[in-house]
């Protein structure tokens, strides 16, 4: 199996009736490129930049985090590499940021909301972003976006420091994509809208089922409602990815479900285009795609999304791939 798995290393990922899908590896640190190059990614669909904002007393500088920024494009050679802005508060807390303690961190002041109320500290980071984006294929993402005007909000404030670093003579890439996690329910109900402004999604399942299911994602005691196969769950997804195509955008996928491999037969029969996991999942991935029709799995969605109950899903899938 491993060498299988090996062979598949520096080829695309082609289904068995030809189609072509991405799959992408997600990291934390620029450490984790190695990795990432090793297990044979198409791009990176996930650089999750807070931890270069953690385990420390102070913020990044603008400089120290140009240079990572740099480091992961320069290491990705021209390949796809998402990097999603701060996305601080819920379960990840700052030791200097002293922020009101609230009673539900997780529906608190986080990510793009705290950015935005902070613009300091979130231009400093649209600035090393900017500045990077000459030694790569850079798109940048904004996490946890429950709105429109957050969205446009963040796109302007990019935009303003865009300009005022090529007034100064500083290089910026042209070609930088713009998209956001569809995380939040009322962002995927809403993905038609989106759609029109967004250049590509990135679904992150992770929050999309504790949210739409109201069942903390650290919470024991209520793990049994977190249901990646609830067919309300999949109905979300197929919203987003049918929402971007119909505006000849992508959709892809960076929480945990992208790698699993009951998702993925369903995954790949929604259509969606890219496909973000932990680097150590992305040959098992490949090879598991290589075997499966999109088009026999697209024919079973409708069945699928029909169906009542997680349960139903997962039987029913163990059954056709
Ligand atoms: C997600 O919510 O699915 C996701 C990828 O983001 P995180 O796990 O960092 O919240
Ligand atoms: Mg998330």
């Amino acid at each position: 199996q491993k060498a299988e798995w090996a062979k598949l290393k520096d080829e695309p990922t082609i289904s068995a009736d030809g189609q072509h899908v991405e799959l992408a590896a997600n990291i934390g640190t620029p450490k984790d490129l190695a990795g990432v190059l090793e297990h044979g990614a198409e791009g990176i669909g996930l650089y999750r930049t807070e931890f270069l904002y953690m385990g420390r007393d102070t913020f990044p500088t603008e400089d120290e985090q140009f240079d990572a920024y740099s480091k992961v494009l320069k290491g990705m050679n021209g390949k796809p590499t998402v990097v999603r802005t701060l996305d601080i508060g819920g379960d990840k807390e700052l030791t200097y940021l002293d922020l009101p303690k609230e009673l539900n961190p997780f529906l608190g002041l986080r990510a793009i909301r705290l950015c935005l109320e902070m613009p300091d500290l979130f231009r400093t980071q649209l600035r090393a972003l900017l500045r990077a984006s000459v030694h790569g294929n850079l798109k940048i993402m904004f996490p946890m976006i429950a709105t429109v005007e957050e969205f446009r909000q963040g796109k302007a404030m990019l935009a303003e420091e865009k300009a005022k670093l090529l007034e100064v003579g500083i290089a910026v890439s042209d070609s930088i994509e713009v998209g956001i996690m569809v995380e939040i329910p009322s962002t995927a109900v809403m993905a038609d809208v989106f759609a029109k402004e967004v250049d590509f999604f990135s679904i992150g399942t992770n929050d999309l089922i504790q949210y739409t299911m109201a069942a903390d994602r650290m919470n024991e005691r209520v793990s049994y409602l977190y249901q990646p196969f609830n067919p309300a769950i999949l109905r979300l997804v197929k919203m987003v990815i049918d929402a971007a195509h119909k505006e000849g955008k992508w959709a892809g996928m960076c929480g945990e479900m992208a790698g699993d491999d009951i998702a993925i037969p369903i995954l790949l029969g929604l259509g969606l285009d890219e496909f973000s996991m932990s680097a150590s999942s992305v040959l098992k991935a490949r090879a598991q795609i290589s075997r499966l029709s999109k088009q026999e799995m697209a024919s079973h969605t409708g069945h699928i999304l029909a169906l009542s109950s997680s349960q139903e899903v997962e039987a029913y899938v163990k059954g056709i791939s």
